[in-house]
């Protein structure tokens, strides 16, 4: 997970001052101390540590005329805050041409995620914007690059210019363009190449595509997990290309998080979106203040509820609700439910967005196993139609039937239908307003 060391280090950084009675000046030295260490060991680049420890003491020294105030907490506050700040305050919309089409380069290092990333901004132009995007396939030095864009384009049902790669990239994205505006595509995504590293020449092809099409964003993709490496990779490319964002990828990987607190500061380029799946759905607008409270262990509400906004079907949650108070709920409810939850993504990382469960020692190795959800959902699908709206029919046969039908041992079908039960009579409770039903659901 990402940010896990951090996270817990500036914890344990703040939970001794929040012991204390009294925060003396050596107690803020040492807090600070801490601090710097955290940083340091998280990657965060050595300049930005310094400044940001800097402005941080100062704060805190002249936060103490708040003497109503918990000291421990006034600092949290201050890190939270200057965390934001670092990471760019607001969150940076994707710049929009004044005519179609609008035009985003993505570059980057092989293996960064240009790719993915292409398809995954693709298909939330789609969605968000009803647009209709068209690839342009510029990495003509393998020829397997142009296959995977044309892999990605088909999942997500968007098309692909390519000329193989025999023909120059400028030229191919000369063409491209014209294509694009006869077919009148308003966005079109360049998928440049790549290198291991930066090399001249190929910094020089990428900004003669760019003298070519003056591109109204130049993305360049990072991979979050090359901590320290990922400042300096920025900054280079940011001198030859002068960028518009950046898209940090892997953000679902334990990368330990410098990058992301570093690139702003450095490049003074903002971070546009942030990449954490292999999924076309798995791309997210970058939030300075929800990150920076993700980093303390805040927990990232606000992500998780737009997360469940964008998944939820109001009109099913309404028949949900009617049929619990009603006490109609069955199994096919339990079926639609399940969907979407998962629709929301692994249930671990859904879990890990709750403020202080971030860090939270039970969850560390909890692995909430997808198979598990498959094998629940395997059992319910074994139902006849009327088991599954007469939740009351499963007796021992029936069950043993369920079993065999499944392939789940005998325990495991028992075990989903007292589960079951349990939830509908808690349903009922909650329905009805008596709360002492989720009590003692919750061991109260
Ligand atoms: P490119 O060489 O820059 O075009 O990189 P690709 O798009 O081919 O991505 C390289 C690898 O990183 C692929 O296996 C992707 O599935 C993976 N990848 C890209 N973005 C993410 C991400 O946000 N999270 C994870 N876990 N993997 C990613």
């Amino acid at each position: 997970m990402a940010f896990e060391g951090l996270t817990e280090r500036l914890q344990k950084a703040m939970e001794k001052l929040r012991r204390k009675p009294k925060v003396t000046e050596a107690d803020l030295r040492e807090t600070m101390r801490e601090i710097r260490l955290a940083l340091l060991e998280a990657d965060v680049n050595f300049t930005v540590v310094k400044d940001f420890v800097k402005t941080v003491r100062e704060k805190a020294a002249g936060a103490e005329v708040l003497k109503g105030l918990n000291p421990a907490q006034q600092i949290v506050k201050i890190v939270n805050d200057e965390l934001t700040k670092l990471m760019g305050e607001e969150a940076v919309p994707l710049n929009k041409a004044a005519h179609i089409p609008t035009v985003i380069m993505m570059v980057g290092l092989q293996g960064a995620g240009k790719t993915t990333t292409a398809g995954k901004l693709a298909l939330r132009l789609k969605n968000e914007d009803h647009a209709r995007p068209m690839f342009i396939a510029a990495d003509v030095y393998r020829p397997a690059a142009i296959t995977q864009l044309q892999q990605v384009a088909a999942q997500i049902d968007v098309p692909v210019f390519e000329k193989g790669t025999d023909v120059d990239p400028v030229e191919i994205v000369r063409e491209g363009m014209e294509v694009a505006k006869q077919n009148h595509n308003d966005y079109v995504i360049i998928d440049t190449a790549g290198r291991l590293q930066i090399d001249e020449q190929l910094m020089d092809e990428l900004a003669n595509i760019k003298e070519l099409v003056h591109p109204d964003e130049i993305l360049l993709v990072i991979d979050s997990m090359t901590g320290q490496n990922a400042v300096n990779t920025a900054q280079g490319f940011d001198d030859k290309l002068d960028i518009t964002g950046v898209v940090l990828t892997k953000l679902d990987g334990d990368t330990r998080g410098g990058a992301a607190m570093s690139i702003r500061a450095v490049t003074g380029k903002p971070i546009k979106f942030v990449g954490e799946g292999e999924k076309m759905s798995d791309l997210d607008v970058f939030h300075p203040d929800r990150m920076a409270s993700r980093i303390l262990g805040m927990g990232d509400m606000m992500t998780l509820i737009e997360k469940a906004q964008k998944n939820f079907d109001e009109e099913q949650a309404q028949e949900t609700m009617d049929k619990m108070r009603e006490n109609t709920f069955d199994y096919n409810d339990f079926l639609a439910q399940m969907d979407q939850v998962t629709k929301m993504g692994p249930l671990e990382n859904i879990l890990k967005m709750m403020p202080g469960m971030a860090n939270n020692p039970a969850l560390k190795n909890v692995n909430l196993d997808p198979k598990q959800f498959a094998h629940i959902k395997a059992i319910v699908l074994s139902m006849t139609p009327a088991e599954r709206e007469n939740p009351d029919l499963m007796n021992p046969s029936r069950r043993r039937r369920l079993a065999a039908g499944s392939g789940r041992p005998i325990v495991e079908v028992n075990r989903m239908i007292k589960q079951f039960n349990q939830m509908r009579k808690m349903m009922k409770q909650v329905t009805n307003g008596n709360m002492s039903g989720m009590q003692n659901l919750f061991g109260g």
